[in-house]
Parts: structure tokens; C-alpha cells; sequence
């Protein structure tokens, strides 16, 4: 068993963050437990070909990492997982990190006080606080379609991406079209004998304004103080301004829509296959995407897009709804990432050895501030539920949770607290601001489902407000929200 105070789960952008800033605290009796070899999370693990930020590079870091060397506005993985690499490196955290070690459930001790972590892979831990930085992305969807097994050639995960697998001159089937596929796609089809792509839902796709940095800029960002920073402030205010559309003011949508509507038109000029690629919900209801390769693709020879439904695959490709059988050597699922169910997937045992899948599960996901669940006390998520962003950097929120739990850390010192963990009073007054708001937001009122839906139509995912006034919201600790254990 190793003891330390604080165990982190997870090295991506969350777990990171809450490393440096837990040393930048004096607070070093810590260790961060990583499943892999080296630190990035989605960032290292999605390597599939065009996977890019769809979120600028100079607002997509640490604030107080910048990088002046950003290649482009919108950087690819590769760009940013050196990025995380090399701020693990010169912030000294890779010390703290225990790598290839998985976690495969936590249980609360009472009489103890204590978070015991098992593991597979290495010894368990103990510790007064766990902060979960596991991320809400990770766990592929993999479809259950009749006959998948019976394929007789390669399948794949977009995020489990079978780089052994040489794509040229091959039949290839993608099903699905969302921000991964999206990325993928136009790539693989240069390189591919023929692409059928099975489409679901179309997606909303904006041309995406993404330019090499120029050397000039790079210099100014190195040279002149405060520059950086001011692109970056200015950066965003700019994708702030997005939450006034999808938060309820769905009138300034038509704006955004029309620009689609010509891109799309200057890129094809087919309007059978335009009506294909044309959503019948509003912008904002699904993830907005963008990319200024997506819709050329289907101008190819060898491109071809299905939207007759997947019924059934067999040794030899894919059939469609109406019987007719798209030959395939390869089958990539570009079908996202299990979200609003991610926690059936965690095995939490919290104050009366209640488990969280459970909890979430019949009494629906509830925290406080989208990190703390009463019930659950010294425990923190981060990117929980209802903190995801679509308008602007999740690394933002990021960064307000980690001084959030840093405040909790010093508050329990300052009360000699064993334990937190916020109110019922606190959790549900904040969850049902949360759903009060959420059902004006586009997410709800788009005419579409999605991820971010959970099965009773309940959003569990977005943050429907400014992100400031998340800042805002957690700048301090509120004593009353939450109920202080001292030592047993
Ligand atoms: P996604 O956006 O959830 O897209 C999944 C796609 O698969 C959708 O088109 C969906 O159709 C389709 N699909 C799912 N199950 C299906 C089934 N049984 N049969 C047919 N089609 C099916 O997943 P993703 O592309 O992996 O992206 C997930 C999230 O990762 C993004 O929204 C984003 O937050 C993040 N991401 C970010 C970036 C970035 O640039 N920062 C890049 C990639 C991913 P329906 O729409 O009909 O459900």
C-alpha cells in the first residue's frame, strides 16, 4: 500500500494542471497514477490521421504556460502533446507520476477517513483526497452491429487508431461524421481505393480559420511583454461571445447557420448531395465543427456517403438499411466516446460503501460546482458533469478547478477538517440552476440528441453559462456549502 495525502488520477490536461498547481502550493506529498507510458491523455492516446484542436492553440494551454512557438492557429496532436510533454518536463511533476498503473475503483474508509485506490498493475494507495482527472473522452463507442464480428478484414476505434494497417488502395467503411471522423476522413480518402462514409445525423461545419503562425507574430509573443497575453485575452473574449448564441439567445444563430449554408454551397454544388450534408436542427444542438476539407471530400471520385443506415456487417463490408452491401477491407468507427454514461464505467464506493454508477444511475448525475458529490466526501472531478464546453477552452475550466481544490485544501487545514464534501442543500440548488438553464440553451431547444443528453434528455455535459462566471463561482470556498468532518 503507498499512502500520500492527495492521489490524482489521469496526466491529460486536468490531471497536470492539478499537479503543478498542488506544487506550486508547497503541497508535495502527492502522486499522480497514470494507465499509460507518458503523459497527454486524449492528446496521447488519439493519434488518428488530421486529429487537430478545434479550439486556437494559444487559448487551448496552460495561462501560465504559454508557448510562443505555436506552428498554427489550430494545432494538431502531435504539436500538443509535445507541448504537455515538455511542460511535464520543465514544471519536474514526472517525478510524482506512477506510470502504467490503472485504476479500477475507490473506496471511502469512514472510521479511517481515507480514499483506498485499487489498481491494477502496481500496489493500491491510500489517501486523505483523490482528485479524478480522468477526463470525459476516453471511453471509445464501439457500436453493437449485427455480424461485426464475422468481418473478415480490420476494425478500429478512431481513438484506438491501428496505425499497422495500411490504408492505400483499400475499400474502406467509416461510420459515423462527427468531430473525429471529420478529421479523418478527408485524409484517408487520398489515400484509400474507395471510402463509403455512414452517415447518421449531418454535422454543422464552419470553414475553419486556420493559418501558419507567422515568424513576425512568434517574435512579438517572445519580444514584447504582454502581447502573448493580450492574443490570448483577445482570443477569449472572442469565443466567449459564442455562449451568448448557445445559451439561449438562439436568434443570433441564423447568423452563423447562413455561413454554412454558403460554404456548403461553394463547396458542392450537387444539391441532392448538399441535402445529405444539411442538418434539420439548429447550430449549436450538436458540437459545431469545422474544417475547409470535410466537404470537397465528397466531390471525389472515390468518396461515397451513405445515409441509408447501418444494418448489418458481414465478412465482406458493410449493408445499408436498404439491403445493399458497401464492400469494405476495413471498417473505422468514428462513433465517439461513451459520455453521459462514462461513470457506469467507475467503480466509487463513497460514505456507506454507496457506489456512484448507482448513485448517478437512479437518482440522476448531481454534483457541486460539477466536481464534489455529497455522499463522496474528499473527492474531486475534474471536467465533471455539466463543466464541458462547446463555445470555448475547456483548459479554462480546468484551471478554475484547480485553484477550487487548492482553496477546499486550505479551508479543511484552516478548520482542521478530516473531511469535506458539500451539502445536499448546496448540491441541489446548484443542479437546479443548472437544468433551469440548460433547457433554454440550444442543447435542448436545437431539435436534435446528442452526447450531451443524457437518457432521460437531461443535459449532464455542457456548462450553460459564461465561463467567467464559473471563475467567478468558484474564486472562493463557501463554508456553508459544504459539511466539515473533523478527524475521526
Ligand atoms: P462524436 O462527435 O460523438 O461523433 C460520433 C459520430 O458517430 C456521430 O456522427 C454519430 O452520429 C455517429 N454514431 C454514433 N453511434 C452510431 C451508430 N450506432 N451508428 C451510426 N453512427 C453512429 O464523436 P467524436 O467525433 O469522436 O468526437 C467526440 C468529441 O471529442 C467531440 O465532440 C469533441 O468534444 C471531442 N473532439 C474534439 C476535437 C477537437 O478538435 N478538439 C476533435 C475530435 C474530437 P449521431 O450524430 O447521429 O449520433
Amino acid at each position: 500500500m503507498i499512502t500520500k495525502d492527495i492521489v490524482i488520477i489521469g496526466t491529460g490536461f486536468s490531471g497536470m494542471g492539478m499537479a503543478m498547481k498542488l506544487r506550486a502550493a508547497g503541497r508535495d506529498d502527492f502522486v499522480v497514477i497514470e494507465k499509460a507510458h507518458d503523459v497527454g491523455g486524449t492528446w496521447r492516446d488519439n493519434t488518428y490521421p488530421g486529429c487537430e484542436c478545434d479550439i486556437p492553440s494559444h487559448m487551448y494551454s496552460f495561462s501560465y504556460e504559454l508557448n510562443t512557438d505555436w506552428s498554427k492557429s489550430f494545432s494538431g496532436q502531435r504539436e500538443i502533446h509535445e507541448y504537455m510533454r515538455t511542460v511535464a518536463d520543465e514544471q519536474g511533476i514526472r517525478p510524482y507520476i506512477d506510470f502504467g498503473v490503472e485504476v479500477t475503483g475507490a473506496s471511502w474508509d469512514e472510521s479511517r477517513q481515507r480514499w483506498t485506490i485499487r489498481t491494477t498493475g502496481g500496489d493500491d494507495y491510500e489517501a486523505r483526497f483523490v482528485v479524478a482527472g480522468v477526463g470525459g473522452l476516453h471511453i471509445p463507442n464501439v457500436p453493437e452491429i449485427t455480424g461485426a464480428e464475422t468481418f473478415a478484414g480490420p476494425r478500429f476505434h478512431s481513438a484506438q487508431w491501428d496505425h499497422s494497417v495500411d490504408l492505400s488502395g483499400k475499400k474502406v467503411v467509416v461510420i459515423g461524421t462527427g468531430a473525429s471522423a471529420i478529421q479523418f476522413i478527408p485524409i484517408i480518402a487520398e489515400q484509400v481505393e474507395q471510402l463509403t462514409v455512414f452517415q447518421r445525423t449531418p454535422a454543422w461545419v464552419l470553414p475553419k480559420k486556420d493559418k501558419p503562425t507567422p515568424e513576425w507574430r512568434k517574435q512579438a509573443f517572445a519580444k514584447v511583454p504582454g502581447a502573448q497575453r493580450a492574443y490570448r485575452n483577445a482570443l477569449y473574449w472572442g469565443l466567449e461571445a459564442r455562449a451568448i448564441a448557445f445559451n439561449g439567445h438562439l436568434n443570433v444563430l441564423p447568423f452563423a447557420e447562413k455561413i454554412v449554408k454558403r460554404h456548403m454551397e461553394k463547396a458542392i454544388p450537387d444539391p441532392a448531395l448538399r441535402a445529405k450534408l444539411t442538418p434539420d436542427y439548429r447550430l449549436g444542438c450538436k458540437r459545431v465543427l469545422q474544417s475547409n476539407t470535410y466537404y470537397p471530400t465528397f466531390l471525389r471520385d472515390n468518396v461515397e456517403l451513405s445515409t441509408d443506415g447501418v444494418r448489418e456487417i458481414t465478412a465482406d463490408g458493410v449493408i445499408d438499411g436498404n439491403g445493399v452491401l458497401h464492400e469494405a477491407d476495413v471498417i473505422i468507427y468514428g462513433t465517439g466516446f461513451h459520455v453521459v454514461d462514462a461513470f457506469d464505467y467507475l467503480d466509487i464506493k463513497g460514505r456507506g460503501g454507496v457506489d456512484l454508477a448507482a448513485q448517478f444511475r437512479e437518482g440522476g448525475v448531481e454534483t457541486y460546482m460539477g466536481m464534489m458529490i455529497n455522499g463522496f466526501p474528499n473527492l474531486a472531478f475534474m471536467l465533471g458533469p455539466n463543466t464541458a464546453l462547446g463555445h470555448n477552452s475547456v483548459v479554462f475550466m480546468i484551471e478554475q478547478q484547480t485553484k477550487f481544490i487548492i482553496r477546499l485544501l486550505d479551508e479543511m487545514d484552516g478548520l482542521g477538517a478530516a473531511a469535506a464534501e458539500p451539502t445536499l442543500q448546496a448540491q441541489t440548488a446548484f443542479n437546479e440552476e443548472i437544468q433551469r438553464l440548460v433547457e433554454k440553451g440550444i442543447w435542448t431547444q436545437g431539435g436534435c440528441t446528442s452526447w450531451y443528453l443524457d437518457s432521460h434528455g437531461k443535459n449532464r455535459t455542457i456548462w450553460p453559462k459564461f465561463t467567467f462566471q464559473y471563475w467567478w463561482e468558484t474564486r472562493k470556498v463557501d463554508q456553508l456549502a459544504f459539511a466539515w468532518e473533523q478527524a475521526a
